[in-house]
């Protein structure tokens, strides 16, 4: 059925408009928006769709076809943030709160979500969740914010209300990517510029290796990574590591005492320099040079951040031995995604050769697909 005729089924009416916003993946520049830096994401085909209709009592009502339970019923006054009780619905009524905290006229709402974003892989589900809600709300009660105001608000949900402390580089990816591009974002202040990423159109590919695991190490490593880069940042008397000229960075370096703040920098400065670096490549129509790049930003994070695990590096090193271009774990890591560059005519070889050294290894088959640059969110209906 479709998200309207479910929508129809549960609350009996019909729903005032259909949105839809993607998940994403990222090519390069990683754990860089913890420093202010460059991110280089671009939206997935697979989108959170969500059918909304406006209510005027206060009260959320919010279901997913996705998870078993029904529909949550929640009243907008008394959303408690950090709370835990909503389960996964904390999501979109966490990005209702942030609406209604930044002082904007939500009256409350029906919402039922569809999904073919895979969850827990790394490929920003719960951006997609945050996303798709707050470009229904700014719709329907006609708030009139801007795309970048709309990823703040709905990182704010996330950060605030559902407490985890991410960047804000996945909702931007799935509130403002364009189709075939990819977006180049300083997370400092949210400006962008869409670069033009058509691989098809080079004979390439890119694809994701979803290893299906996610390790639980990642949830503190995660803090203490951004406290590592924090203390980095305070010891260079710089205000965040993207202020540390990359040609500055052994002089930097020099100055660090603490082995493992050391590491952290060198990973940052460099992956945001791999970014530019990136960026020049595909302005200048050298696609297939990307690769190495992704190999060399793999390396950093398994070795300097330490961000990396088994499943991840096997899936880049079975890639590049069976002749990817380049690879390398993305995401927040320990588990979640890899993405590999390789010729469309080798990626079926390509997906095997990996396909292969997982099973060999004893781990669970991974998920393999393209990543076609897709388009950012959008009104799909009504
Ligand atoms: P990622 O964003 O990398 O997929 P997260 O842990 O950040 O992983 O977000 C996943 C969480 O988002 C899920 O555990 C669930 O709470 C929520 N979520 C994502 N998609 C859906 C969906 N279709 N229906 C309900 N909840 C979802
Ligand atoms: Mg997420």
């Amino acid at each position: 059925m479709s998200v309207t005729g479910e929508f129809e089924e549960l609350y009996g009416v019909e729903p005032e408009g259909v949105w839809a916003a993607p998940g994403r993946v990222n090519l390069i520049g990683e754990y860089t928006d913890l420093n202010d830096g460059f991110v280089m994401p671009m939206a997935l085909p697979h989108t959170a769709v969500a059918a909304v209709a406006r209510r005027t009592d206060g009260a959320l009502r919010i279901h997913s076809a996705d998870v078993e339970g029904g529909v949550v019923l929640l009243d907008l006054d008394s959303l408690e943030p950090l709370s835990g009780d909503t389960g996964w619905a904390a999501y979109p009524a966490g990005v209702a709160w942030a609406l209604r905290e930044a002082g904007h006229p939500v009256t409350g709402a029906d919402i039922h979500i569809s999904s073919t974003v895979p969850t827990g892989a790394g490929l920003s589900s719960s951006a997609a969740l945050e996303v798709v809600t707050a470009l229904a709300l700014n719709d329907l009660f006609g708030l009139g914010l801007s795309r970048p105001e709309l990823a703040v608000l709905a990182q704010r949900a996330e950060n605030a209300f559902v407490g985890v402390p991410c960047g804000v580089m996945d909702q931007m990816a799935s509130a403002c990517s364009v189709a075939g591009h990819a977006l180049h974002l300083d997370t400092r202040d949210l400006s962008c510029r869409q670069v033009p990423f058509d691989l098809a159109a080079r004979g390439l590919r890119l694809l994701v290796v979803d290893t299906r695991v996610k390790h639980a190490l990642g949830d503190g490593a995660y803090a203490e990574r951004r406290a590592g880069c924090e203390a980095g940042a305070r010891a260079l008397g710089v205000r965040a590591l993207r202020d540390v000229p990359y040609a500055h960075l052994s002089e930097a370096l020099a100055r660090l005492d603490d082995e493992t703040v050391r590491r952290y920098v060198r990973h940052v400065v460099s992956d945001n320099e791999r970014v530019v670096r990136t960026i020049a490549l595909l302005d200048a129509g050298d696609v297939r040079a990307v690769g190495p790049v992704l190999t060399e930003g793999h390396v950093s994070l398994r070795d300097d951040l330490r961000v990396s695990c088994a499943e991840l590096d096997l899936a880049v090193e079975a890639a590049n031995a069976a002749g990817a271009l380049g690879a390398r774990m993305t995401g927040g890591g320990f588990g979640g995604s890899a993405v590999v560059l390789v010729e469309s005519l080798a990626a079926d070889a390509v997906a095997a050769a990996v396909e292969k050294a997982f099973a060999e290894a004893g781990y669970a088959a991974p998920g393999i697909f393209p990543a076609v640059p897709s388009e950012g969110a959008r009104r799909l209906s009504g």
